[in-house]
């Protein structure tokens, strides 16, 4: 298969359309980044790689994050993690607060934001020194230390991070948070702030394509917690899209509001693209058609 015509016309296609969506402005550090930046990095399990356009410039993973705190935690707490959070998609967008108080401090799930708060805690208490062993880990998995949080990304949100408070403190109020709503936001925000490229990204996320192994041999996770992680990827990884990106592209994926999305199909690649345009759901526009494009054209799919 000719991957590097296929990731041309992709990226060609896209490029050419006016309608990029838009960057997200209720972090004030995100609304700054350019929106003709778009990138695509294909990482093969066998080790082959094919890239098209800005696929090594540093985004903001934001929420593509989750994906990897949920990976620690599973390691660290095994199944009792499933005690604090459920794993159904919550067909609400990734701040929704009302079902954390209808399902009494229980989130939907570990890739919504409150779900996600509740990681960080259980990370927090778990952790020796929570945001330096969360970032080698990262590197760990990348095969890259020059991999780091960019603390003004971190600030920016903490001052405007209302709705994650509002989640933090109903999460505490039903006794699902052990440490200070202050600390474990705060952990929560710099996770969010990670800076990675698309070529970082769809390394870091190899182990998901491959029964937990990452691409240096090492075994983070077991074959079942893999597979029950990639589930919830793709019920749970777009929040209210989570339908449309399976209708459309068939992987599970998980996005994040600087306009990364990546994506895997097990045993064969991991994929990332980045376009900071956003579509109303808060998915990266372009990312999404980018995938539609590339599972139709390879025919590859979990289905
Ligand atoms: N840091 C963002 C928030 O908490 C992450 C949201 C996202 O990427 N969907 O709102």
């Amino acid at each position: 298969m000719d991957y590097q015509t296929i990731l041309e016309d992709i990226h060609h296609n896209l490029t050419a359309r006016k309608d990029k969506g838009k960057v997200a402005l209720y972090i004030p550090e995100l609304a700054k980044v350019n929106i003709d930046n778009f990138g695509i990095y294909l990482n093969l399990i066998n080790g082959e790689n094919y890239a098209v356009g800005d696929y090594n410039k540093l985004f903001s993973i934001q929420s593509t994050s989750k994906i990897f705190a949920l990976a620690k935690a599973f390691s660290i707490a095994g199944n009792d993690l499933w005690k604090r959070l459920d794993v159904e998609p919550s067909g609400n967008p990734f701040n929704h607060l009302s079902l954390l108080e209808q399902e009494n401090g229980i989130p939907r799930n570990p890739l919504i934001n409150s779900g996600a708060i509740v990681i960080s805690d259980l990370l927090l208490s778990n952790l020796k020194n929570p945001k330096k062993d969360f970032l080698n880990y990262i590197r760990d998995l990348a095969n890259d230390d020059s991999i780091n949080y960019n603390e003004e990304v971190a600030k920016s949100e903490k001052k405007t991070g209302f709705r994650n408070y509002a989640a933090a403190n109903l999460l505490k109020s039903f006794s699902n948070l052990e440490n200070n709503v202050e600390d474990v936001l705060d952990f929560y925000f710099y996770q969010c702030s990670l800076e990675m490229s698309c070529a970082q990204l769809a390394k870091a996320v190899h182990f998901f394509g491959n029964h937990g192994v990452c691409s240096q041999g090492k075994k983070h996770l077991s074959s079942s917690q893999i597979k029950r992680i990639n589930a919830i990827m793709l019920t749970c990884g777009f929040y209210d899209e989570a339908g449309e990106f399976a209708f459309e592209v068939g992987l599970p994926g998980k996005s994040g509001v600087g306009g990364g999305i990546i994506a895997l199909l097990p045993n064969d690649f991991t994929i990332a693209t980045w376009s900071p345009g956003l579509n109303a759901k808060g998915n990266s526009l372009l990312g999404m058609h980018a995938l539609e494009q590339f599972t139709t054209k390879t025919k590859r799919s979990i289905f």
